[in-house]
């Protein structure tokens, strides 16, 4: 899947759309989901053009991948999550229903979180 250099998040790293930051370095730049699931919803993303897990695995630099799990330290101290726990997801691609094309990380945190996802009913 190519690029689309219009995704909401390249708008927000663009300066184009607000966000409310948590964090920011060269690399990886942090702000509050606009539709908090958990008293702590952050979304950790790289500046770089990476849709997916699968193509930032493949195509960033070793410096960008140690950025984006430093920045997931950074916001879980700022944020205080990192005393009483969290999560980290990152949907992928149809199965993991990724929205946003622009691979991002949910921390979330702030109450316990319960179950990380949910069996299917029996039959
Ligand atoms: P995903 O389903 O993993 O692609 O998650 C996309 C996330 O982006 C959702 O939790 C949305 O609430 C969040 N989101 C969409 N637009 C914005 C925005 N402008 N600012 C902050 N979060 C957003």
């Amino acid at each position: 899947m190519a690029y689309d250099q219009n995704n909401i998040f390249a708008r927000i790293i663009r300066g184009e759309i607000p966000c409310a930051k948590v964090y920011e370095d060269d690399l990886t730049l942090a702000f509050s989901d606009i539709d908090p699931k958990a008293p702590v919803h952050v979304l950790v993303i790289p500046k770089g053009a990476y849709v997916s897990m699968n193509d930032f695995h493949e195509h960033a630099s070793d410096a960008e991948i140690a950025a984006v799990t430093r920045a997931v330290g950074k916001v879980a101290k700022i944020t205080g999550v990192d005393k009483t726990g969290y999560r980290l997801i990152a949907n992928n691609g149809a199965d993991g229903n990724q929205e946003v094309p622009h691979l991002h990380l949910h921390v979330l945190g702030g109450r316990h979180l319960g179950g990380m996802v949910k069996k299917p009913e029996p039959a």
